[in-house]
Order: C-alpha cells, then structure tokens, then sequence
C-alpha cells in the first residue's frame, strides 16, 4: 500500500506551490504590462516626433530634393537622438540621419513602411542590421493632395528600455523571492497551526485505540478542531463506561459460575471449549487454560464423557445421564446439557451442566444396601418364628415340654427382633439428633460415666468371670451428652466381653495425649482378622454372622458407637491382633 503523506506535508508544499505560481502569474502579468506600456509611450512619441519633423520634410519633396532630405534628417535627427528615415513609394530611401542613403537597401519590405504605404501608422520593433541593435520603428505617410508620396520613418533603439526592463524584472524576482521566503514562513506557521492539533489528537485516539480510555484530549483553539475534541473525549468516557460496565458483568459471572458447585462447560458448534468453570475443572481435574478454545476430543480424556459432550451437541433436546469418571479417583457426575443461544435465540452451542453426585450414588447404594441388610436380618428370625407358631398352631408338636421350648425359641427370635429395631431406632435417633444439631453437649465427668456403664455390664462379665479395671482420673472432664456416651462405653463393653475368653480381664484405661481424652477398651478376646478391621464399623457388618447372632449381636453395635463418638466431635479407632484381643479406643476433644 502506498505510504499516506502526513497532513503537514500535504499543507506546506500546497501553499508554497500556490504561493509561488501567483507570484509568478502576477511578476509575468506585471512585467509585459510595464513593457506593453514602455512600447506604447516610445511609439507615441515617435509618432509626435514625426508628425513636427513633416512640414520640414514636406517642402524638399516636391520637387524632391533628396541632399536637402538627408541634411534635415541629419541635422535634426542627432539633437533628438532619434533616428529619421525618408523612404520613396519606390522604397529607396531619400534621407536617413545615421546613414547615407546610397548605401542603404530599398525599404520597400519593411513591414512599418508597407503599412504606412497603405495610408496607416506602422510601427515595428526589429533588429536594425545597419545599427546592429533592437529598434523601435514608427512610420507615418507623408500625403501631398491626399497622395502618400514619401514615408516618414522615425526610431530609437530599445535595448535600454529592455536593459530598463530586465533589471526591473531582476528587482521583482529579488521582491518576489523575498515574498514566497516570506510566503513560505507563513506556509509553515499555518500549516504547522492546522496539523498539530489533529497531530495531538491522532496520539491521543492512538492512546484510546491502545486501551487508556482514562486519557482526555487536549482542547484545541478552532472551534470545530474543538467539538471534534469534545466528541472524541465524550466517545471515550461513553466506551470507558461500557466496557467497565461490562467487565463489572463478566466478573460477576466469573464469581457466579466460579462459585457454583456444578461444573459448567459451555462448547461452540465446532466443539470447543468457549467457557468452563472452577468446579468444571475440578471434576476433570484439569487446568481451565488448558480447556479454553479446545476441541472436547483433544482435552477430555474420559471417553463416556466425550461421548455425552458430543451427543449433547448433535442433540437439539436436553440431555441427561450419569457419567462414571474412571479417573485416580472413581467419580459419578450427573450431565445436563441444554442448548446454547445467542442474544437473537440462534444456537451458538451447548451448555452442559456437571454434578457430582459420587457421595449420592454412594448414599443411594448404602441405604440399599442397608434396607437389604435390614430385611435379611429380620427375614431370619421371623422365618423361625412363623416356622415354631406354625408348628404350635398345627399341633404337630404335643408335649407341653416341646411346647415351651419351642416358645421359648420363639421369643428369643422376637427378643433379636427388638434388639434390632431398637438398635435401628437408636442409630437413627442419634443420626438425626447429630444432624440437627439436637445433641446438647455439656461439661461432665469421664470416670463417672465409664464407672455407670461397667455397672450395666457387670452382670453380663460375672456370667463369664470376667474382670473389669478401670483406670482414669477423676479429673478427666470433657463436653459430653452422658447417656449417649454411656451406651458407646456400654457397646464396647458388651463387645469386649461378648468376645474375650472367660476369666480373662479387660482393661478401661484414659489418659490425656494433646488435650484429646482417649478411653481404652483392652480385652483379651479372640481378636480380628486385619482385612475385616476396616469395615467393622459398617451396619450390621460382623466377623462371623453365625457367632455374633448366637452371642445376640445385632451388628450394629459399633455403628452406634462410631455415629455417637462422632456427635462428640471424636473418633474412634480399633488395634486387634486375631487370638490375642482388641483394643478399641474412643477419642474425644478435651474441654
Ligand atoms: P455385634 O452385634 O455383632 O457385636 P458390632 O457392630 O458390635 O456387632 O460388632 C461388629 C463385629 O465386630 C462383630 O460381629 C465382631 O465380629 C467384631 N467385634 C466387635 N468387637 C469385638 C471384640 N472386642 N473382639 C472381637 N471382635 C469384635
């Protein structure tokens, strides 16, 4: 592209062209006028001139008397300083003051003389061979009874009047080259006067175009130059405006979608990533920059993702489903897509909306599993009771000893049927209570709520001869709800003697370890195989179903005991070696 003149070099050499073209136009006008007018007053006074020389000429031609001639031309012509001819109609010359006319041509040629011949004034300006100089001839017809019978022919030289001429023309070029210097400077200071206005204001549109909206443009002093500012400053403050107020939206967007819990990932039509969210890169454990202006099938690796991605976008409906992220860590994410559609509801993509749902799904199939565990738990011991009251009812049993066994079977199963539901009823009280918050904790005494539950127990352990010791310091306060921490201290204990050996001791211990009070359950019991420890504090989870239920075990002791320590803000561990004992231990934050 051919490079754009700046503006001041458009101006300046416009003026100085206009400028020195008038100048010339006005020197070349003037100087022919001058000469025209120099021409014309020579010629008029040669005219004058002749017309007093005619009487004395008059009389020597006729008769003609050419010495006579030629002495007045002589006689007169030197004083005037001009030169006079006498020319026949044959065109021979009669008289001439410079010349003598033997040896001069016949002028019968000469323009002047041959319009003078015609009954005009002719005049002529003409190099004279005889002079050898620029002349200036004028001729007039000497008539006699209206006949032209001589011509007067009167010149001057005109090479002063041209030297007059030439150095009168030198002055006006020397004025003249003063006025376009002159001419020039003012060029310069008008030019420089327009362009540097718009010059500031191309530097301060430059600092707009380069994002500085803040800038203000000077005022120029024309009146337009100075709306023009205006305007520009106007447009700028309107655009700083707009675009503040846009990014005061998109940030509020940005924060809106940042805070969201659900992952967003909006695509184009060519399934690109035109904008995903925090979470969104959370879930796909990716950075956002890495996913911004990417295909779906560079940057999602999980293929029933991309599956989804794609079929939501060749889909017009919504779409819906469960995605499973087979990632480090296994995650389901609920999708929902729906179209996206620009400001004239033209679909410009899709937007697809990303849940996570892992802890859902897993709740779900917890509470499966636990309605299945529950109703497998209870199918057993109501299988065996319809069986005995069938077998009662129908006779088929007629000793009154069978009778009572047989009762007595029937109420041991109702009486695992009430453990149950009250196990049940308990768990979920102190999960609802946890939940809302209910349980009301309060300063209490450790020792006096182990001491109350060793009470409960200590029935059950002398069936067995077992020993209970208790070691803890009167002193060991903490915020407790006292009848819910008892039942857990009760289930530990219940447990521990349900499973130690007879005779054998078990041990409560408390101690003090970084302003955390931890209570031992040490017993000298079968143990637990290592691979069970980590879910025996799952519901209704037993080492051996057979020998928990003969020993009138729920499987939901420990559950309770994990669900109460926990509204205490604690936990609780396990350590067993299998054949030797367990030790379980409640901790719980110090007050
Ligand atoms: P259960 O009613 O069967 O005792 P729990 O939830 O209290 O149910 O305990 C779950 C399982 O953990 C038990 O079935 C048992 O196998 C194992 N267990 C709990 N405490 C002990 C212990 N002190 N010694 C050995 N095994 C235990």
């Amino acid at each position: 592209m051919r490079k754009k003149k700046q503006l001041f070099w458009q101006l300046f050499p416009s003026y100085l062209v206009i400028t020195l073209v008038s100048l010339f136009a006005i020197g070349w006008y003037a100087s022919n006028s001058m000469r025209h007018f120099y021409m014309n007053h020579i010629a008029s006074d040669l005219e004058a001139r002749a017309r007093l020389l005619k009487k004395q000429i008059a009389d020597f031609l006729s008769p003609l008397d050419t010495t006579q001639i030629d002495l007045v031309c002589k006689k007169i012509g030197k004083p005037l300083s001009t030169r006079i001819t006498v020319i026949l109609p044959s065109g021979k010359v009669a008289g001439d003051s410079e010349e003598e006319p033997e040896r001069m041509d016949n002028h019968a040629d000469r323009p002047e003389v041959i319009k003078a011949f015609a009954g005009r004034v002719g005049n002529a300006i003409r190099y004279s061979s005889t002079l050898q100089q620029n002349m200036m001839y004028v001729a007039t017809p000497l008539r006699q009874d209206n006949k032209i019978i001589a011509v007067l022919r009167t010149s001057i030289p005109v090479t002063s009047i041209d030297n007059e001429l030439k150095s009168i023309q030198i002055k006006m070029v020397l004025v003249g080259m003063l006025i376009a210097l002159f001419a020039a400077l003012i060029s310069l200071f008008v030019s420089r006067r327009i362009s540097r206005p718009i010059e500031k204001m191309k530097q301060g549109a430059k600092k707009f175009a380069d994002g500085d909206l803040t800038h203000r443009l000077p005022a120029p002093d024309s009146d337009e130059m100075e709306s023009l500012a205006e305007a520009m400053n106007q447009m700028a403050s309107q655009l700083n405006d707009r675009i503040n107020a846009i990014i005061q939206q998109h940030n509020e967007l940005e924060a809106v979608l940042s805070s969201m819990v659900e992952g967003v990932i909006a695509m184009d039509k060519d399934e690109r990533i035109i904008s995903v969210n925090h979470a969104a890169t959370r879930m796909l454990a990716t950075a956002s920059s890495e996913l911004m202006g990417r295909s779906i099938q560079e940057v999602i690796g999980d293929h029933a993702l991309q599956r989804f991605l794609s079929n939501a976008l060749s889909s017009e409906d919504p779409t819906e489903g469960d995605i499973t992220l087979n990632g480090h860590n296994e995650r389901i994410l609920h999708a929902h897509s729906t179209t996206l559609c620009d400001a004239k509801d033209v679909r410009i993509g899709t937007l697809v909306v990303l849940n996570d749902v892992t802890r859902l799904r897993s709740f779900e199939s917890m509470y499966r599993d636990f309605a299945s565990n529950v109703a497998h738990e209870i199918k057993t011991p109501l299988t065996a009771i319809k069986g005995f009251a069938e077998n009662i009812y129908h006779g088929e049993v007629d000793r009154p000893e069978e009778t009572k066994r047989f009762l007595g079977i029937i109420i041991k199963h109702v009486n695992r049927l009430n453990s149950i539901v009250e196990d049940l009823l308990s768990l979920a009280r102190i999960e609802q209570m946890d939940k809302s918050k209910e349980i009301k904790l309060g300063e209490g005494r450790i020792k006096d709520v182990i001491q109350t539950a060793i009470q409960v127990c200590q029935a059950k352990a002398e069936t067995k001869k077992l020993r209970i010791d208790l070691i803890c310091d009167e002193e060991f306060s903490a915020k407790i709800d006292p009848l819910l921490l008892e039942q857990a201290v009760v289930n530990l204990l219940d447990n521990a003697i349900k499973y130690s050996r007879k005779k054998s001791t078990i041990q409560v211990e408390a101690d003090l370890k970084d302003k955390e009070i931890n209570i031992r359950f040490k017993d000298h019991g079968i143990g637990i195989d290592s691979e069970h420890l980590p879910r025996i504090f799952e519901r209704f989870y037993r080492v051996d179903k057979a020998r928990s239920r003969k020993l009138g075990g729920t499987g939901l002791g420990l559950a309770i005991v994990k669900h109460i320590v926990h509204a205490h803000d604690g936990h609780v561990t396990v350590k067993s070696v299998p054949g030797k004992g367990s030790t379980f231990s409640i901790h719980i934050p110090k007050s």
